[in-house]
């Protein structure tokens, strides 16, 4: 047995050796006297790389993290802390002021905490998730518009937890101010929003800045913004700082300009380009939402990120996450670790344990790889022209384990011979509330995975199977608790060969819908 097995046997292991995750996950709960229920649950896309196609000691740096790695992602969890609520500039796409318990977008945030407050959090946090791996400060505001409070948060996080990455996002009006400040603190990440290199695209994002002291408003302000965002990049790519670029695809404003600032923030040395779907409507008060302006479909995004792949990393996973985000991508925990809930707690940081568990979690990450792998020597060489999308319900682990009537987001995989590719998410609403069937639900459902082929479920009633066969949609139950991307392959062969004998006819799909609004039940 390896050392890894032995680490895991001792901890957690049967008499066999066999390492549960899900059961080992409980057992660190009961350790801590949570009662989880368990529901968890390159850079080539900084997302699909894995050890063998990166430098070691970029893996180092990634493979824990659920933000820089899509493989991470289905494993690891991340938290946010809301410290930082004064931004120095305004974007016409946000409106800090809403907030929504059931909704997740950036600058939407329940509560602001101290960084006192914000250490006690994350620890926390650590102690009840230990596959926790990242805490980042993404607002509300801007966290270099706060440095005194956000390098404070830092502070009190890496005496007390250094285990936990630290990362940020920023604007990057100010970033070229605290890039020293942002290594002294170790943080080894950090994102910034670029939505435009030309200040003329500029000016119809950004109505002001906040700068030296004065307000700045129109080209001369969207001028300066640039500046800052691009020298900002430079000296963390001088330092060896990972950043990551969000843009935010805005239809007739910055999406044919979106693949000139790929190739702007590539040149400078970018890690991952992480394209987000405007989100936009009338309740969130912001500028695009009362203006009417719309946000892409799915294959409008996917066609902008697909042009931008060839030029450099994509990231696909991103959830828009709120500004007090916890738990892995896609989940959200935060409503259990409210100020009053963790000022009650009795926190005992116990780093041994925790790093047992990412162990675990590692050989799992592992598994699923070697899974994957197998599956596709499997296609042997098979060409066809045929590409088509599924979408799978998931908790996590990069495993078909979740209903379909309890799926908050379905998770897009991309088909081919080349195997089972990860291309993005699409939240939808619960279709069963209250123990029954939600029609309008399942109206939206489909708008949201009408351009997938099939939809890989744990289990799902006789009628959304029904309404989905009849919308062209293939409900597949028959891989239940297995790997996404191995049953995926597995189906897809038998797709190419139903194809090939002529039993059914392979048809493109249609389009589909990004959901703009509030979740309609998060129950
Ligand atoms: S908003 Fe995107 S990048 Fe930030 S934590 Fe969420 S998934 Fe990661």
């Amino acid at each position: 047995m390896t050392d890894l097995g032995h680490v895991l046997t001792e901890a957690f292991g049967d008499e066999d050796g066999v390492v549960d995750v899900a059961d080992v996950m409980q057992k660190m709960a009961e350790h801590k006297g949570c009662g989880t229920s368990s529901e968890g649950g390159k850079a080539s896309c900084g997302s699909s790389g894995g050890p063998e196609d990166m430098d070691p000691a970029i893996w180092e740096k990634v493979k824990n993290h659920p933000c820089y790695s899509e493989e991470a992602h289905h494993h690891y969890a991340r938290m946010h802390v809301a410290v930082a609520p004064a931004c120095n500039i305004q974007c016409n796409y946000c409106n800090r002021k809403y907030d929504c318990a059931n909704e997740s977008r950036p600058g939407v945030v329940s509560e602001k905490l101290t960084p006192t407050q914000a250490a006690k959090k994350v620890l926390a946090v650590a102690s009840t998730i230990p596959q926790m791996t990242v805490l980042g400060i993404a607002g509300p505001g801007d966290p270099l518009a706060n440095p005194a409070k956000t390098f404070e948060t830092f502070r009190q996080i890496m005496e007390a937890a250094p285990d936990i990455k630290l990362c940020l996002s920023t604007n990057g009006l100010a970033l070229p101010d605290y890039v020293d400040e942002i290594a002294k603190y170790n943080v080894d990440h950090v994102t910034i929003t670029i939505n435009m290199v030309d200040p003329e695209i500029g000016q119809h994002i950004y109505p002001w800045i906040f700068w030296e002291h004065k307000r700045i408003t129109g080209i001369e302000a969207a001028r300066i913004l640039t500046e800052r965002q691009l020298r900002g990049l430079e000296m963390l790519t001088e330092r060896g700082i990972l950043a990551k670029i969000n843009s935010v695809m805005i239809p007739g404003v910055n999406d044919q300009h979106l693949v000139e600032v790929n190739r702007a923030v590539k040149s400078r040395g970018a890690f991952l380009h992480n394209i987000m779907p405007l989100i936009s409507a009338p309740e969130h008060g912001t500028v695009f939402g009362l203006n009417g302006q719309r946000g892409p479909t799915a294959q409008e995004l996917k066609a902008l990120q697909d042009s931008c792949e060839g030029e450099m990393n994509m990231m696909r996973h991103c959830r828009q996450c709120r500004a007090d985000a916890v738990g892995l991508l896609g989940e959200d925990r935060s409503a259990e670790f409210t100020t009053d809930k963790i000022m009650e707690m009795e926190v005992e940081y116990d780093a041994a344990g925790r790093k047992a568990y990412q162990q675990a979690v590692e050989g799992e990450r592992q598994a699923k790889v070697a899974a994957r792998q197998e599956e596709l020597a499997t296609l042997g060489g098979a060409t066809s022209a045929i590409k088509l999308l599924v979408a799978v319900a998931t908790k996590g682990h990069g495993v078909i384990n979740e209903h379909f009537g309890h799926a908050k987001e379905f998770q897009v995989y991309e088909l081919s011979t080349a195997g089972a590719k990860f291309v993005g998410h699409r939240r939808v609403d619960l279709y069963c509330q209250g123990g029954y069937g939600e029609e309008d639900s399942l109206d939206t459902i489909i708008l949201a995975i009408n351009d997938c082929h099939a939809v890989f479920v744990a289990k799902i009633g006789g009628c959304p199977k029904a309404d989905l066969l009849k919308a062209g949609i293939d409900p597949v139950d028959q891989y239940a608790h297995e790997y996404i991307e191995k049953s995926a392959i597995i189906w897809f062969k038998d797709y190419l060969a139903k194809v090939e004998s002529g039993a059914i006819v392979h048809v493109e799909r249609g389009d589909a819908a990004i959901r703009q609004g509030a979740l309609l039940s998060a129950a």
